[in-house]
């Protein structure tokens, strides 16, 4: 992997005849897909990435010779073209491992997501009393309000499927310590698996099949087998990356400022590269940096009403703090939800995979979510490790002595917020960019779209494989 700081490019040229050069701008998941279905597709793609290194989210940083990822990830799918091809990318060595999530709560673990199980039979009889008699009322009585509503918040969607009483324990306190904007204001398609997630499921699992088995859980995708590379989820990108290099040319720590098209209707991209402005021409560009970013990059300025517009949408950062250790088995899970803690989530990267570390060694991670213009998104590594440790060792976690080192990460564009009627916004903004005949958008932050990278893979998949079938231009495929 290149050196950081410098602006690296692989050239690479093969002895095929390459038709229609396509620029992707970014190399995380998304990119890399659709550079490996273009490239497959005989297409010559130019990828433009601002970080010293691909992946993006889906990434692994490395220091020496610990590997820290982007927060706790682990692949699984439903979609067997995608299970496939990832596998496929390991010689179908890789085995499916458990994935444990727990939520902290008053001192207990109870599973994540909540279930009836959680709440019946860990809580105690008065907590599944409540729960029961709440969610009937906000069933059949307070959430019948909400049935002919188009669009939720997260309030009226909890409180008609959860109830008064879990919305107030677990939802409204978890979801605005999460977000930091009230469950009033935010769409309910802030919380992914909002249509599989339903207490009257777990319920209706739990009392008729009566038994207290994992098929009583709600989240049908939690259940999936997942995989975990051995040396840190961003190998996934590494092999993608190995397997098409031959053919792409990548050019990283290069930062998109503008993009434009040319008279002659191609696209021109101008990135800066340690402090020098470089340009880029192809026939076709997929743009998979926040879409955000892309409307302000645009050249010329989009009109005032596409501005304002982009100005509705925003993204919650992460801050990722690493601790070095030689304690084991801290969290007896991979990951670990907690409420009322400068940080809302724990993981230990041993429970993914040892080899992140050397032996004996480990790193147990906090992720803490936060707006960019906040104070703690400007502190320092000394400062978050200070502020978090007192809750880690009170806690019975982690303390002072038993981290050797840390590891710093901050992804700027983690979360895309739905705001209420962010919809809106994001049609009058898709609209705009599908005037570019020749300009795609794909995922995470570049669609503004909350998926997971067997996703953004499809996504990107299906963009190229239509594309590719039926020689369009974007705007009539997006
Ligand atoms: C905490 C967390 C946990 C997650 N857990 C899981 C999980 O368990 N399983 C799972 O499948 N998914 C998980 N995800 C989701 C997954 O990480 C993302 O869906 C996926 O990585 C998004 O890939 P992407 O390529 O669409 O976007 P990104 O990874 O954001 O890639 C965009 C790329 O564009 C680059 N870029 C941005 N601006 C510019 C610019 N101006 N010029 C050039 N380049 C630019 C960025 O540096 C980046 O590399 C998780 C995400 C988070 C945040």
């Amino acid at each position: 992997m290149p050196i950081s700081g410098q602006c690296f490019t692989s050239s690479h040229e093969s002895n095929r005849t390459k038709i229609n050069q396509i620029i992707i701008l970014g190399a995380g998941i998304s990119g890399l897909s659709a550079a490996w279905k273009f490239s497959e597709n005989n297409y010559k793609v130019e990828i433009i990435e601002a970080h010293s290194d691909i992946g993006g989210l889906a990434g692994t940083f490395k220091q020496g010779p610990y590997r820290l990822d982007y927060g706790p990830h682990s692949f699984h799918t439903e979609n067997k073209e995608i299970l496939g091809a990832v596998l496929g990318l390991f010689d179908h060595q890789l085995k499916p491992r458990p994935r444990v999530s727990k939520f902290y709560y008053n001192g207990k673990l109870l599973d994540y997501p909540i279930t009836a199980q959680n709440v019946l039979l860990n809580m105690g009889l008065r907590s599944g009393f409540m729960a029961v008699m709440s969610y009937l009322n906000g069933k059949f009585v307070n959430g019948r309000r909400f049935i002919y509503k188009k669009e939720l918040t997260v309030e009226e969607w909890a409180k008609s499927n959860y109830g008064e009483y879990l919305y107030k324990t677990f939802f409204k306190p978890y979801t605005e310590q999460f977000w930091k904007i009230p469950c009033h204001e935010l769409s309910i398609q802030s919380i992914p698996a909002h249509t599989r997630l339903s207490f009257s499921r777990t319920l209706r699992a739990l009392f008729l099949n009566k038994v207290l088995s994992l098929k009583g859980s709600v989240v049908d995708r939690e259940l999936l087998p997942t995989y975990y590379p051995e040396t840190g989820y961003g190998e996934i990108s590494g092999r993608i990356y190995k397997h098409i290099k031959e053919n792409v040319n990548l050019h990283l720590n290069s930062h998109v400022v503008s993009v434009s098209q040319c008279a002659n209707g191609r696209m021109r991209v101008l990135y800066q590269c340690l402090g020098e402005i470089r340009s880029a021409e192809g026939d076709y560009v997929v743009s998979t940096m926040p879409i955000t970013n892309l409307i302000s990059t645009i050249t010329p300025s989009p009109p005032q009403a596409i501005l304002d517009a982009s100005h509705h949408l925003g993204f919650r950062a992460l801050i990722i703090l690493g601790m070095i250790t030689r304690k084991q088995n801290v969290l007896k899970c991979q990951y670990l939800y907690m409420l009322h803690r400068p940080y809302n989530r724990i993981y230990e990267m041993n429970m993914f995979s040892p080899k992140t570390s050397p032996e004996q060694e480990n790193i147990v991670a906090v992720e803490i979510p936060c707006k960019v213009d906040s104070q703690i998104w400007q502190s320092s590594k000394e400062e978050i490790f200070n502020m978090c440790i007192g809750s880690l060792k009170k806690d019975g976690i982690l303390s002072f002595e038993e981290v050797t080192d840390t590891m710093l990460l901050k992804a700027p564009h983690a979360y895309p917020i739905y705001y209420k009627n962010y919809d809106r916004y994001l049609s009058t903004i898709k609209d705009y960019l599908k005037g570019f005949k020749s300009l795609a958008i794909l995922g995470r932050s570049g669609e503004y779209l909350y998926m997971d990278i067997d996703k953004c893979m499809a996504r990107a998949f299906n963009l190229v494989d239509t594309f590719c079938a039926h020689k369009q231009s974007f705007s009539e495929i997006t």
